[in-house]
C-alpha cells in the first residue's frame, strides 16, 4: 500500500506531505512507514544485465563529477586562468571523479592581491579555503604545496582577534542537506580582510604616484573612503591579459562588456560623454572581475574605485560600483556582508521602529531577493541612520514547512548503501533538477561553484532511444528524423514575434579588447548627441554609437536534448530539397520545388500554436517523403522534449511567442546536483546567516493601498493562521498557478492590467515518477535514455494520434550518481504530465515496469523498492510546475508580470522573461526586485556632479617623428595646427590595427631594486619581531605589548652587522643575480622595443594608406603618436 508518513524526527523542514497523492493499492501493501513508495515483489538479488556495453553507439563526452571549492568563476571550464599571473600556477576547479576530493588548490587561493590581502597575511603562506566543506570531515588548511588537515575553527566571535588570520568557516554542508539547523557562518574572511595586514602583490608604487591618485571621497552612500586610483589593476598582469579578464567577467555576469545595459543607459545617457562610455565600461567590466575571481568576498567601494584609471574617474567608478550592486551583479549569494551600519544619531533617532519588507514564499525566488535585501540593507544602511532609521528588516512567509518550493529533494527512506560522500543523504528531485550550463551568466555559478561548494555531476549528451517496444532506434534513424525536425521547429520560428530591441550605448570595442581608456576630452554627452539635428545612426559601426542589443537564436531548455536553430534560416530552399539534403529520399514524381506552406494553417486559427502549425508542416512532408510509423514516433519524441521543458503540450504554445526566451542559454556542460539541488535553497536560506523565514504561513490575504505614509504600514498580510503581518514593500514570489487560483485575495483586487495578464499567462504541468532499485538494471554511466511512444491507434500516420500519449516515460534519467542509490527518474511530459495526475501509483509503477521489461528484455526488470509519484497540479501551493507561453499571451507579458504595483513587487520565474521555468530564472528575478524594493525605499543611484572632473592642464612636450627620415638624426617637428583636432576614433583605429598586429608595446623591466641588507631583512623581520614582542612584554608586563617597527628595523639593523660573511654571502649572490637578470632584460628590451616602434609605424602608414583621412590631416596623423605608442606606461611591467 502506497503509505503517507510522519516525518523523520530529524528532518523538520521536509515534512511536506502536499506534493504527492497517496493512493492506496492492496496488492502492493506496504507498512506505514514513508510518504513515498515501497514496493515489495521484488525479484531478490538483480543483478546489472550483461552485455549493455553493445548499446553504446557514438563519442560521447567525459562524465565528469565536480566539486568546486569555490573557485575562479571568470573562466568557462573550470576556471583555469591563462596568461601570465602569478596565479596560474594553480591546478584548476577542483574537479573529482568518483566521488574522490582534489585537494588542488584552486585560483581562489592565489586571488586578486588587494582582494585578499588579508589571505596572504600569514608569513607561512597558508591560504584558507573559505568555503563550506560538503562532508563532516575536518576543513583544512590549503598550502601552497598542499593541505593540511586541520580542526575546526571556532565560530568568529569567540574570542578570535579579528585580526587573525584564520578564517573561520568550513562548517559541514550536512546543514544545506537537510541535517541539522546550525547557523553557518560564511567567509568571515572579509572582516579579517578589511582589518589587519596590508600585504599585497601589487608591486609598489612611488610616492608620488600614489598621492597623486589618492583620494579621500565621500561616497554616495555617506561614507568618508580612501580611494586609490589603479589599486585593483594587478601590476602583474599585461594590458591585455587584464582586458580579457574583465570582458570575460562582464559575460558571466550576461552583460555586453562593450556596451551600456539598458539600465545604465537611462541612468547615464544625460551625464556621460562617447569618451566616457569607454572608460566607465573598463571600470565597470573591471569591477566584475573582481567579484567573479572570488565571490566569497564582497567587492569593497575602495576596491571598485581603484578599477579607475585616474582619480577624476573615482565618480564613474562610484556610479558603476551601486549600479552593480544594486542589480545583483556584484556581492550576490551566499557572501557575508559586513556589517559597518553606524547607530543613528541620537539627534534624530526615531522611536517609531523600522520599516519591514516582507517576501512571500521561501523558493529561489524569495530567498534570492531576500538574502540580497539584507545584504543591500547593510551595504547602504546609511541610507536609513542618517535620517535615524534603523536599516529596514526583511521577514519570509513561506506556507510549507521547508525551503526550496519547486525545488524539493525528497529523502529517500532508505538511507542504507548510499554512494554519495559522507554527510549527504539520499534524495530524489520532485521538482528542479538540471542546472543548464553554468558558463556565459549563470548566477548560481557563484552560489554553487563560487560560494557553497557543492558537489555535482556533469551530465554526457549520450540519450539512447528505445522504440516502443524496446528495441533500440538506429543512430542514423534518429539523426534523420531530428534533421526533419529541426527544419519545420525552424520553418515554423518564421512567425516567430521579434522581440523590441532595446536601446543602449556601444563603447570602443579595439580599446576595451587591450583594456586602455581613450583620451577624454570634454564633448556632449549622449542624450545631447542623440537629441541633436544630426543624431548617431543606430548601429552605426562608430566607437561609442548608440545601438541595439539583438538577441541571438537558440533553443535549449530543459530538454533531454537541445535544438539549436541556425542563425540565417533560409526559408526559400525548398522543402524538396531541404529534405534530400538531409539524406531523406523523395516520392517517386514528387515535386522537386515543392516547399511548405505554413500560413493556411496560421491563418485558419485564432491562436495559432506551434504543434498545430508543426503537424501541418509534417503532414506537407509526408506528401513529400515516405514516412514510416517509427518516424512518426520519433518525431512525437521531440514534440514530448518540447512538452517538457515547457511543461505544456505543444497544442497549447504560443506560435509567435513560445521561445520568446531564445538566445539566453547559458553555456557549459549540464549538471546535477549531487546529493540534491534543495541544498541550494538551503545554503541561500542559511549562509551566512539565517534569514528570518517563518514556516507554516500559509497567506492568505493581501490588503494593500496605494502609497504609505510615514510609518504606516502600507500592507497588512494575513495568514491561515489568523496572523496579520505588517510591511512597508510586499515581494509576492508565489506561483503563477496560485495567482491564477485566486487562493489568496487581494484587497483592494489587483487591477486589471495585472489580473488579466495573470489569466492569460501559461503555467502547465510535468511531472515525474521516480523509481528506487535496489541494483541498476541499466548502464550506471548512461545518464538519460529516451523511450518512443505509439500512436493511440496503432501505427498511425496522423501525427495528432500521438499527442496522447508521447510524454509518457518518455524521458528517463539515471540519477545513480547525483540520488545516492540506484535511480531513474521517468518524465511525464504533455498530456501525460495530466495522465500522472489521474491514475494510481500502482497503475503508473506497473506501467513503466512493463515498459522497462520490454527495453531491457530478456532481463526482468523488478519492481521498485521505492516509487513516488508527483502531481504538482495538486500542490496548493504550486497548482503546477512552471509558467509557459500560451496562444493568448502576448509579447512582453512575462515584463507585465513583473511590474509593481503600488508597494507590492512581483517575483518568481513567471516574471522572469528571460530565463522563464528555471532555477537561476526565479532567482534572478528576486535579484530584480531586491533592486526595485531598495529604489523605491531610497530613490534611484545618485549621479555625482560633476560625473567627471576636468582634467588638470598639463604640458607634456610631444617628441617629434619623421616616417620618412632623410638621415638618422632627422627629426620633422610635429605640424601644431590648432585648428585641425586629431580625431579620437581614427586615432582609436589605428592603434586597434597596430595592438591587433604586435601587441602590446613592450614594457621597460623595472629595476632590480634590491640590495642585501632589503632581502635580509625580509627573511629576518618575523623572527626579530617575535623576539622583540617578547622582549617588549617582558619590559612592560603587558600581556599584549607589542614592539615597534622601528624597534624591529633597528634590531634587524643590528643582525645584519654582526653578521657574519658566511651569513651574509647568500644575500649578497642573490643581489648581484638580480642585477644580472635586470641588466639582461634591459638591453633584451631595447632591442624589443626598437623593432616594435618600427613595426608601428609601419602599420600606421599603411593603416593611413588604406583609409585615408580627412582631408589635410595626413601629415598629422602620419606624425601622431598615441600614449601607446610612446610607450608612456606609467608603472613598470613585466615583459
Ligand atoms: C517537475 C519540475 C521540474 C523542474 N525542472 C527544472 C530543472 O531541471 N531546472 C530548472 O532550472 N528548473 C526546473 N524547474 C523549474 C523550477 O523549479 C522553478 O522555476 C523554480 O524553482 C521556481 O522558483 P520560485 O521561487 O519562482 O517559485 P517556488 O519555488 O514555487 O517558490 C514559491 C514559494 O511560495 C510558497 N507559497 C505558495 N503559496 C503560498 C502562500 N499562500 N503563502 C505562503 N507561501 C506560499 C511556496 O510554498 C514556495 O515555497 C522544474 C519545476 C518542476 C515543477
Amino acid at each position: 500500500m502506497f503509505s503517507t508518513f510522519a516525518a523523520s524526527p530529524d528532518d523538520a523542514l521536509d515534512q511536506d506531505t502536499f506534493l504527492f497523492e497517496h493512493a492506496h493499492n492492496d496488492l502492493l501493501s506496504m507498512p506505514m512507514s514513508h510518504e513515498s513508495v515501497h514496493l515489495k515483489g521484488q525479484a531478490p538479488g538483480t543483478v546489472p544485465i550483461t552485455g549493455l556495453n553493445s548499446l553504446i553507439y557514438g563519442h560521447y563526452s567525459e562524465s565528469t563529477t565536480s566539486s568546486s571549492n569555490a573557485h575562479d568563476l571568470s573562466e568557462p571550464y573550470g576556471g583555469y586562468i591563462s596568461g601570465r599571473d602569478e596565479r596560474d600556477g594553480s591546478a584548476s576547479s577542483g574537479h573529482m571523479n568518483g566521488y574522490e576530493r582534489s585537494h588542488a588548490p584552486s585560483p581562489l587561493y592565489y586571488p586578486h592581491p588587494l582582494r585578499n590581502s588579508r589571505v596572504n597575511g600569514p608569513p607561512n603562506g597558508h591560504y584558507y579555503n573559505a568555503a563550506i566543506h560538503m562532508n563532516s570531515t575536518a576543513p583544512t588548511f590549503h598550502t601552497t604545496h598542499g593541505t593540511t588537515p586541520v580542526q575546526p575553527i571556532a565560530p568568529p566571535n569567540a574570542n578570535t582577534n579579528p585580526s587573525n588570520t584564520d578564517f573561520p568557516i568550513a562548517q559541514s554542508v550536512d546543514n544545506l542537506n537537510g541535517a541539522s539547523n546550525t547557523e553557518l557562518p560564511m567567509a568571515q574572511s572579509v572582516d579579517n580582510r578589511n582589518g589587519g595586514s596590508k600585504t599585497s602583490l601589487i608591486p609598489e608604487r612611488t610616492h608620488s604616484q600614489e598621492s597623486s591618485n589618492a583620494h579621500r571621497v565621500v561616497t554616495s552612500n555617506h561614507k568618508v573612503s580612501e580611494f586609490k586610483a589603479n589599486s585593483s589593476i594587478p601590476a602583474a598582469l599585461s594590458w591585455s591579459e587584464f582586458a580579457r579578464q574583465c570582458i570575460l567577467a562582464a559575460e558571466s555576469s550576461r552583460l555586453n562588456p562593450f556596451a551600456l545595459h539598458p539600465g545604465e543607459y537611462r541612468l547615464l545617457r544625460d551625464h556621460i560623454t562617447q569618451a566616457q562610455v569607454t572608460i566607465y565600461l573598463n571600470i565597470r567590466n573591471a569591477i566584475l572581475r573582481l567579484w567573479t575571481r572570488n565571490p566569497l568576498l564582497v567587492v569593497t567601494i575602495e576596491e571598485a574605485a581603484g578599477c579607475a584609471r585616474e582619480k577624476r574617474h573615482f565618480n564613474l567608478a562610484q556610479v558603476a560600483y551601486f549600479w552593480l550592486l544594486r542589480n545583483g551583479y556584484i556581492n550576490f549569494g551566499c557572501v557575508h556582508v559586513p556589517n559597518t551600519t553606524s547607530a543613528p544619531p541620537r539627534s534624530k533617532a526615531k522611536n517609531n521602529g523600522r520599516r519591514t519588507v516582507i517576501v512571500i514564499g521561501a523558493g529561489m525566488a524569495g530567498l534570492g531577493c531576500a538574502r540580497h535585501l539584507e545584504g543591500l540593507f547593510t551595504q547602504l544602511s546609511d541610507h536609513w541612520t542618517t535620517t535615524g532609521e534603523q536599516p529596514p528588516k526583511v521577514i519570509v512567509l513561506e506556507a510549507r514547512p521547508r525551503v526550496g518550493g519547486r525545488v524539493y529533494s525528497h529523502p529517500l527512506r532508505d538511507q542504507t548503501g548510499s554512494n554519495l560522500p559522507a554527510g549527504h543523504r539520499c534524495t530524489a528531485e520532485m521538482g528542479a533538477q538540471i542546472v543548464t550550463g553554468f558558463e556565459h551568466g549563470n548566477p548560481l555559478n557563484a552560489i554553487i561553484r563560487g560560494q557553497l561548494g557543492i558537489p555535482y555531476h556533469g551530465l554526457r549528451d549520450n540519450t539512447i532511444l528505445y522504440d516502443y517496444d524496446g528495441t533500440i532506434v538506429e543512430r542514423s534513424q534518429d539523426l534523420l528524423v531530428e534533421k526533419l525536425y529541426n527544419d519545420v521547429l525552424e520553418r515554423a520560428s518564421v512567425y516567430r514575434h521579434k522581440p523590441t530591441a532595446q536601446r543602449t550605448v556601444e563603447g570602443d570595442r579595439n580599446l576595451i579588447l587591450f583594456g586602455r581608456d581613450p583620451s577624454d576630452t570634454p564633448g556632449a554627452t549622449i542624450a545631447t548627441l542623440e537629441n541633436s539635428p544630426t543624431p548617431l545612426p543606430a548601429n552605426a559601426k562608430t566607437p561609442a554609437s548608440t545601438t541595439e542589443e539583438k538577441p541571438s537564436t537558440g533553443v535549449e531548455k530543459l530538454a533531454g536534448r537541445a535544438y539549436q536553430l541556425s542563425a540565417g534560416f533560409n526559408p526559400n530552399i525548398s522543402a524538396a530539397e531541404a529534405v534530400q539534403n538531409m539524406g531523406w529520399r523523395l516520392r517517386p514524381g514528387a515535386p522537386t520545388g515543392q516547399s511548405l506552406d505554413l500560413d493556411p494553417i496560421t491563418k485558419s486559427l485564432e491562436y495559432p500554436t506551434l504543434g498545430q502549425t508543426m503537424d501541418d508542416g509534417i503532414k506537407q512532408y509526408q506528401n513529400l517523403i515516405e514516412m514510416k510509423p517509427r518516424d512518426l514516433r520519433l518525431l512525437s519524441w521531440h514534440h514530448a522534449n518540447l512538452e517538457y521543458a515547457n511543461a505544456a503540450s505543444v497544442n497549447q504554445l504560443s506560435l509567435s511567442g513560445w521561445d520568446q526566451d531564445i538566445g539566453n542559454e547559458f553555456e557549459g556542460e549540464h549538471t546535477e546536483i549531487i546529493g540534491g539541488y534543495q541544498q541550494v535553497p538551503r545554503g541561500l536560506w542559511q549562509c551566512p546567516g539565517k534569514l528570518d523565514v517563518r514556516f507554516n504561513s500559509v497567506v492568505r490575504a493581501i490588503h494593500h493601498k496605494d502609497e504609505s505614509r510615514g510609518f504606516g504600514k502600507a500592507v497588512k498580510v494575513e495568514c491561515n493562521s489568523g496572523e496579520v503581518f505588517e510591511a512597508d514593500q510586499l515581494v509576492i514570489t508565489t506561483p503563477l498557478g496560485v495567482l491564477k487560483s485566486g487562493s489568496i485575495t487581494f484587497q483592494p483586487p489587483l487591477p486589471d492590467w495585472k489580473q488579466s495578464v495573470i489569466e492569460r499567462m501559461g503555467f502547465g504541468l510535468l511531472n515525474k515518477v521516480i523509481l528506487v532499485y535496489e541494483e541498476a538494471f541499466w548502464e550506471p554511466d548512461r545518464d538519460m535514455f529516451g523511450l518512443l511512444n505509439e500512436a493511440e491507434h496503432q501505427a498511425s500516420l496522423n501525427p495528432d494520434d500521438y499527442s496522447a500519449r508521447r510524454g509518457r516515460f518518455y524521458l528517463f534519467w539515471n540519477c545513480i550518481k547525483t540520488s545516492g542509490k540506484p535511480t531513474l527518474v521517468a518524465l511525464m511530459a504533455g498530456e501525460a504530465a495530466h495522465y500522472a495526475e489521474t491514475s494510481t501509483d500502482d497503475h503508473l509503477i506497473h506501467e513503466v515496469t512493463d515498459r522497462l521489461d520490454e527495453m531491457f528484455a530478456p532481463n526482468m526488470v523488478p519492481l521498485p523498492s521505492e516509487a513516488i509519484v508527483t502531481r504538482w497540479s495538486k500542490d496548493p501551493f504550486a497548482r503546477g510546475s512552471y509558467s509557459y507561453v500560451g496562444p493568448k499571451t502576448q509579447a512582453g507579458d512575462y515584463d507585465v508580470m513583473a511590474r509593481p504595483h503600488g508597494s507590492l513587487h512581483f517575483a518568481g520565474e513567471a516574471t522572469c522573461g528571460t530565463h522563464p521555468a528555471t532555477v537561476h530564472g526565479a532567482y534572478l528575478s528576486g535579484l530584480r526586485v531586491a533592486a526595485e524594493v531598495v529604489q523605491t525605499m531610497i530613490g534611484p543611484i545618485e549621479i555625482p556632479s560633476p560625473l567627471v572632473e576636468k582634467k588638470a592642464k598639463v604640458d607634456i612636450p610631444v617628441p617629434s617623428f619623421n616616417p620618412t627620415p632623410k638621415r638618422k638624426t632627422d627629426t620633422v617637428p610635429i605640424q601644431q595646427d590648432s585648428d585641425i583636432m586629431p580625431d579620437e576614433d581614427y586615432e582609436a583605429s589605428i592603434i586597434g590595427a597596430i595592438l591587433n598586429e604586435i601587441g602590446e608595446r613592450p614594457i621597460k623591466p623595472g629595476r632590480a631594486g634590491i640590495n642585501p641588507f632589503l632581502l635580509f631583512t625580509k627573511d629576518q623581520w618575523y623572527i626579530c619581531k617575535k623576539e622583540c614582542d617578547e622582549a617588549r612584554r617582558t619590559a612592560t608586563g603587558g600581556a599584549e605589548a607589542k614592539a615597534s617597527k622601528t624597534e624591529i628595523r633597528t634590531a634587524i639593523g643590528l643582525k645584519w652587522r654582526t653578521a657574519s660573511a658566511a651569513v651574509r654571502q647568500p644575500y649578497v649572490n642573490q643581489t648581484q643575480n638580480a642585477k644580472e637578470d635586470a641588466a639582461a632584460n634591459a638591453a633584451t628590451y631595447k632591442e624589443r622595443v626598437a623593432t616594435w616602434d618600427t613595426n608601428a609605424v609601419r602599420i600606421r602608414q599603411e593603416y593611413i594608406q588604406k583609409h585615408p583621412p580627412p582631408a589635410g590631416t595626413e601629415a598629422q596623423m602620419l606624425n601622431s603618436r598615441t600614449a601607446i605608442e610612446l610607450g608612456a606606461e606609467k608603472r613598470p611591467r613585466r615583459i
